[in-house]
């Protein structure tokens, strides 16, 4: 059955990350809709209490879509290694926190510290994922999941992107993400695989 299309004139995209806004509003450019943030409503961070991508993308959609009436857009990402039981997972980010601000060197190193324990076999094997939820008013949601597989690589290589971008080699390419332009990455990435899905189901 079709998903549920959007038809409204504004929509609110629940998250506080400015980069991520403006991501978002550039894609959907094309189809002349108010797109408002949820700092623009100071709206409150719920706290992303599932164990999955969608269960937490599921959270903030529904509760942007609650506090404001708006059909609301959010998103969950983050890497999957598959020799660590699909660790970092919704704790991507977790793993960089420290009470400084986010130390990428540092979680990329636990990454590979961990397979190292481990002696995990290579190409050790690992994907990032993004979900996208359309969450409106009354309750209902589409959920869009993207995702890229590769691998994870030691040392790091490349300072185009963030996050761990550094480690992460996707299939059927030799540059890391890291080392992409990101033109290049944007085209193919997991973020892009899910846009597409949200654009097919609820854009046209
Ligand atoms: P959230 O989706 O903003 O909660 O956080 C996801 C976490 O996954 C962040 O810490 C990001 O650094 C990481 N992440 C998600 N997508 C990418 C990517 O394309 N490259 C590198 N890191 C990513």
């Amino acid at each position: 059955m079709a998903g549920r299309k959007f038809t409204g004139d504004q929509l609110l995209v629940a998250t506080h990350n400015k980069g991520k806004l403006e991501e978002i509003a550039k894609l959907l450019e094309p189809y002349a809709l108010r797109v408002s943030s949820a700092a623009e409503f100071n709206l409150p961070e719920p706290v992303e209490s599932e164990t999955t991508f969608i269960g937490n993308a599921r959270i903030k959609a529904h509760s942007g879509a609650q506090a404001t009436g708006l059909p609301t857009l959010a998103d969950d990402s983050g890497l999957s290694v598959a020799a660590l039981g699909g660790a970092p997972g919704v704790y991507t980010a977790d793993w960089a926190e420290t009470p400084q601000g986010r130390d990428f060197p540092m979680a990329m190193a636990r990454v590979w510290s961990e397979l190292e324990a481990l002696s995990a076999p290579l190409p050790r094997l690992a994907s990032f994922h993004c979900t996208l939820v359309m969450a409106w008013p009354d309750g209902h949601d589409e959920v869009f999941e993207g995702v890229i597989k590769g691998q994870i690589v030691w040392p790091g290589r490349g300072d185009q992107g963030h996050g761990y971008d550094p480690i992460f080699q996707a299939d059927g390419h030799t540059e890391t993400f890291g080392e992409m332009d990101r033109w290049q990455k944007n085209e193919i990435s997991h973020r892009a695989d899910a846009f597409r899905k949200l654009i097919e189901g609820c854009f046209t």
